[in-house]
């Protein structure tokens, strides 16, 4: 809709705008981060080929000259003699869709487009806002400071809890109140529920609520010790294969060098690798295991497709790999051909089995990460992922120069 109308955040007439940090995060071969990348590469990414050609010295980062950056992609989108751009606010979801469509409006979609949206999943399937746990590996726990139990009951139980002492909590609080937080935007105006107050705004409340709250001990206790913890944070399983924990109850908008921080004060968290930071903002965005399938296809409709980081991503590179597969995906349904389900032995495919996995009821916006890959210790068996990354992107490209060559 740019330059006619803009959202809040958007300012340049150009496309591919980037909003905030100019940064696409790492580029290196052994983070997750930087297998996604490579993975697009290879099918041909405009905007990743965009970000190569305006990058900016930013060590294992790929950062961007943001202007170079975006006319870069503008130029390409212009000028390709196959593309039509409307410059119009779209207001509606067009009805009786014979031929694939695309909805990739952002974490900041119009109001009435959003509206639009709502009528056609329902509107217990968007949210407004993301109010976000951080996410720790299983790998970086330390096992010697934490035990396994469900409150209330005998044995191992389904929680990881990381106990804390008297002190170690007054520790843990003095940091949290003196850390340092992300402002809200203007145009951010959280309505918080009282049930998912960010971490900070209850310990401003006093000493003991968090110990009331979700360091709430009652009906825990440590059998290293068999007392009963002064402060418990729980740590909930993220995915089947436990590589990724959740950490219950703490969404914050604390700075990420202060979440690094004040967790390491948890004994039990001392080393914690962060598969996710913790976060609240404005965001709109759908919950895809209920409105989406992992072609990215709607449910109700399998000419709609939803790309972007509507679809419940986070990030710069996690929102176009979806609109990489929802391109794809559309050519292919436009030429009769069966979509493409990317295997979740790469980046790509496992992010989007995340989000449009049935079995999660409701997600929280996730960004690429190890944890993700569907296999024990990811950062020991690196290597393993890379390789079969590589051989999984290659066979998708090949089947579909292949199949899309025959039509
Ligand atoms: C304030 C803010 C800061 C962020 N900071 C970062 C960051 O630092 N790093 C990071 O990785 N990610 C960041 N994000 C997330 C980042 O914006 C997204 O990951 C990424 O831009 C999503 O790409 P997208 O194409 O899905 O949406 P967008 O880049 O938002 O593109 C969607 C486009 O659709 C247009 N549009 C909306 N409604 C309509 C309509 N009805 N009709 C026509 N056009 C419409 C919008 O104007 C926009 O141009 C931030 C998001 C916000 C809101």
């Amino acid at each position: 809709m740019k330059p006619n109308k803009y959202s809040p955040a958007h300012k340049s007439d150009n496309l591919a705008e980037l909003v905030c940090s100019n940064s696409f995060k790492s580029i290196s071969e052994d983070k997750a981060s930087g297998i996604l990348k490579l993975e697009m590469l290879e099918l041909d990414s405009l905007i990743i080929k965009s970000a190569l050609r305006s990058k900016i010295p930013a060590g294992g980062a790929l950062a961007v000259d943001r202007e170079k950056f975006s006319e870069y992609v503008t130029k390409n989108i212009k000028n390709n003699p196959l593309i039509e751009i409307f410059e119009e606010e779209v207001l509606l979801i067009p009805k009786d869709l014979q031929s694939p469509l695309i909805i990739a409006t952002g974490p900041l979609t119009s109001e009435k487009f959003t509206k639009s949206i709502e009528e056609f999943i329902g509107n217990e399937n968007l949210s407004f806002y993301d109010s976000i746990s951080p996410i720790v590996s299983a790998e970086s726990l330390d096992n010697e400071n934490y035990f396994k139990a469900s409150r209330y009951e005998d044995g191992e139980g389904d929680y990881i809890n990381c106990p804390l002492n008297e002190k170690e909590y007054n520790s843990f609080y003095e940091a949290l109140i003196n850390s340092e937080k992300i402002e809200f935007h203007q145009f951010e105006k959280p309505k918080y529920f009282e049930g998912c107050l960010p971490i900070e705004v209850m310990a401003e409340r006093g000493f003991d609520t968090l110990r009331f709250g979700p360091m709430k001990p009652v009906g825990l206790l440590n059998p290293k010790t068999g007392k009963r913890p002064f402060a418990v944070i729980q740590l909930r399983k993220e995915n089947s294969h436990e590589s990724m924990w959740n950490i219950v109850g703490f969404q914050t908008k604390m700075k990420i060098k202060d979440q690094k921080n004040v967790f390491s004060i948890v004994p039990a968290l001392r080393n914690a690798e962060f598969l996710r930071f913790g976060s609240i903002h404005r965001n709109t965005y759908i919950n895809s295991p209920n409105t989406i399938l992992n072609t990215l296809q709607s449910k109700k409709n399998p000419y709609i497709f939803f790309a972007g980081q509507i679809t419940g991503v986070e990030g710069y590179s996690e929102s176009t790999a979806m609109g990489l597969i929802a391109g794809l995906n559309s050519i292919r349904v436009l030429k009769k051909q069966e979509p493409i389900v990317f295997p979740s032995t790469s980046a790509i495919g496992c992010l989007t089995k995340y989000i449009s996995n049935s079995d999660n009821k409701k997600i929280d916006p996730m960004n690429i990460n190890l944890g993700l890959f569907e296999i024990n210790k990811p950062k020991k068996n690196i290597e393993k992922i890379k390789k079969s990354s590589k051989e999984c992107i290659i066979q998708i490209k090949e089947r579909n120069q292949i199949e899309l060559d025959l039509v």
